[in-house]
């Protein structure tokens, strides 16, 4: 329990001692324990000059510490220390003040708003002592002077030298600071320092405002949660300066004590959530950095419990354990996000370093190892600013980063849209062309017979209509040969299919050599073909028709009962006088009439004189 107590003294000597720095000044020399306030516009503090009883069994009275102040067991504060830390114990206070001739009238200024309770003794002509109370427990209102710190009037003992003491008992943490002032100096001080709180207070609240108003305008949550913090921190900051109290909840003294413990663990929260949020640490670190300051959070949760609904004192003591760890904690994280190439976390760890060297330069003030300056008395304050003011810049910094990331997946979004477009479109031209060319195949497929070359049956029909328009336009003759290889059935049956396909081919090849450019030639049927002859009459008609049954029966290719290879043909030209009529039905009909009479010969449709060109 002592060890205990040890760490949480050691503990509060870091955190919430230097936190109240503010105000404090380090005592300047005084006389063999007697205080000589000598120079009358300016501050003296006189902690140093103090002497400290602790009351643990709360029997010292007044009176025994004036009568038999031998019995008291008084102890010079260089002893006991100014850093009481939490403890239930009340303490009495002991101090000498020799007012020389033309000292002016003195105020007592206790430097804790935190204390609940204040007794101040004043020592009268007579050898007795006036009683005056002060402290936290007690309405803001009540006050004599509506200060943040307790102020005490002292009377005026000209040329004498008198004792005074006090009796402080307090839950919360003490730390005793006590200084005199003359009425011209602490109106001096007053002004000033109104004015450097306010500026503080001004720079803060206004970046909350600013944090809040990026929040609404940006939607990222994360610049709620920094004016969140900033908001726990002001509050804390209010709080330990007494400022709270006289401002925020004047007329809760039940409650002050309880508010001001709970801020601590407020402010830790802040801070964790606003590191988390910022450095990435729920995306981007361990688990066991996350259970850490999970933990922490818890820790200050409790804190917060206890501050407000139990015993405040142990509340205190562990929001403050949390808030201890925060550095630390916040230090690893961003040195690690920083190193894992998180740009924004630079500036981060960049305003904590700061705001830890203000704690610092507030530590080496303490202990008399630096020199008192605006730059050292204020150095929480300006360390402080400066870190809420870098961090909003790295927020923004941040903000920028995000949206210039934004842009770039945008246009690059955009750039392989264009060239998914370009893609897509070369893509559909080359299908385009693809399916033209499989089109012009399919329709060469359709035109052309895959065997000879020449026109299919369907061809065939589709073009003789169009020559048939042509014809009919320019008034041009137009014939049809149809021509039939003779028995051919017989040339299968005998030297099989393949043989029957050869003889075919080779008669296709007559065609074609035999034909004239203007004219067509289609495989009508298995082993029939029909000639379109273009500006053609049947008597031209009737000179090519022998000559292509010549050429065939010159073919000599199989000997079929001894007959050479031979075809029929039938002939039909288009009449203007009828030009309803079938041209290929007639040609078929002459070539009937061409089989009927034998074979091997050229018939017309109505023309028996044609029949005489039949060999
Ligand atoms: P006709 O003198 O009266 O015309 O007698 P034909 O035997 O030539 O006539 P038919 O109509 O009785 O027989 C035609 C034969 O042609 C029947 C069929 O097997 C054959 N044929 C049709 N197309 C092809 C083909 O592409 N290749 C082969 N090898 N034979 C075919
Ligand atoms: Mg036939
Ligand atoms: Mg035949």
């Amino acid at each position: 329990m002592c060890i205990v107590n040890n760490v949480f003294k050691t503990l509060q000597f870091v955190f919430l001692k230097l936190m109240i720095l503010l105000l404090i000044v380090i005592s300047p020399a005084t006389i063999a324990n007697t205080i000589v306030y000598d120079q009358p516009h300016e501050k003296l503090s006189i902690t140093s000059a103090l002497e400290l009883a602790a009351d643990a069994n709360r029997n010292i009275l007044i009176a025994d510490v004036i009568t038999s102040d031998s019995k008291v067991p008084f102890l010079p504060i260089s002893e006991t220390g100014s850093n009481i830390g939490f403890t239930s114990t009340p303490y009495w206070i002991k101090f000498t003040l020799h007012q020389s001739e033309g000292t002016p009238p003195l105020l007592l200024e206790f430097e804790n708003p935190r204390i609940d309770n204040i007794e101040l003794y004043l020592p009268q002509p007579d050898g007795s002592y006036i009683r005056t109370s002060a402290g936290e427990s007690a309405p803001f209102i009540e006050r004599e002077y509506q200060f943040r710190n307790f102020l005490f009037e002292l009377p005026q003992h000209q040329g004498e030298t008198q004792t005074y003491y006090l009796r402080i008992d307090s839950e919360g943490s003490v730390q005793i600071s006590l200084s005199l002032w003359s009425y011209s100096a602490f109106i001096d001080y007053l002004d000033s320092s109104n004015l450097l709180l306010g500026s503080y207070y001004g720079v803060m609240i206004l970046l909350m405002m600013v944090a809040a108003a990026f929040y609404l305008k940006l939607r990222d949550t994360l610049f709620l949660t920094y004016a969140l913090y900033l908001l726990t921190y002001i509050i804390f900051q209010l709080s330990l300066n007494g400022l709270s109290y006289q401002y925020l909840w004047p007329e809760a003294p039940e409650y002050s004590g309880r508010l001001t413990a709970a801020s601590v663990g407020f402010v830790g929260i802040g801070g964790y959530l606003f590191a988390a949020g910022f450095l990435q640490i729920w995306q981007r670190h361990s688990v066991q950095l996350i259970t850490i300051i999970i933990f922490m959070i818890c820790l200050d949760s409790l804190g917060i419990g206890m501050s407000l609904f139990g015993n405040y004192s142990l509340g205190v003591k562990l929001s403050t354990l949390a808030g201890l760890s925060l550095p630390p904690v916040v230090l690893f994280s961003a040195i690690s996000s920083w190193r894992s190439g998180y740009r924004p976390a630079r500036y981060f760890l960049m305003a904590w370093i700061i705001f830890l060297c203000g704690i610092f330069v507030a530590g080496l003030l303490y202990f008399g190892l630096a020199p008192q300056s605006f730059l050292t008395l204020y150095s929480i304050q300006i360390g402080s600013v400066i870190e809420v003011i870098l961090l909003g810049y790295a927020l923004v910094d941040r903000a920028i980063l995000q949206q210039a990331q934004k842009v770039k997946i945008r246009e690059l979004k955009g750039e392989s849209l264009v060239q998914k477009n370009l893609e897509l479109e070369q893509l559909v031209q080359a299908r385009t062309h693809e399916l033209e060319e499989n089109n012009i195949r399919l329709k060469q497929l359709n035109l052309q017979d895959s065997m000879t070359g020449l026109l299919t049956h369907n061809a065939t029909i589709e073009l003789l209509e169009q020559q048939l328009h042509i014809a009919v336009r320019y008034i041009q003759p137009l014939s049809v040969i149809m021509l039939d290889i003779d028995d051919f059935k017989q040339v299968n049956d005998r030297f099989g299919h393949l043989a029957g396909d050869g003889v075919i081919i080779n008669i296709a090849e007559i065609l074609k050599a035999c034909m004239r450019e203007a004219d067509y030639c289609g495989r009508y049927g298995g082993e029939e073909f029909v000639l379109i002859l273009t500006a053609t009459d049947m008597w031209e008609a009737a000179v090519l028709a022998e000559r292509i049954r010549q050429r065939i029966t010159e073919l000599k290719l199989i000997s079929i009962n001894n007959q050479l290879l031979s075809a029929s043909f039938g002939i039909a030209e288009y009449s203007h006088e009828t030009p309803d009529a079938d041209l290929i039905l007639q040609a078929d009909k002459a070539l009937y009439r061409a089989k009927q009479k034998g074979k091997n010969c050229v018939v017309t449709d109505h023309t028996p004189s044609i029949e005489a060109l039949t060999i």
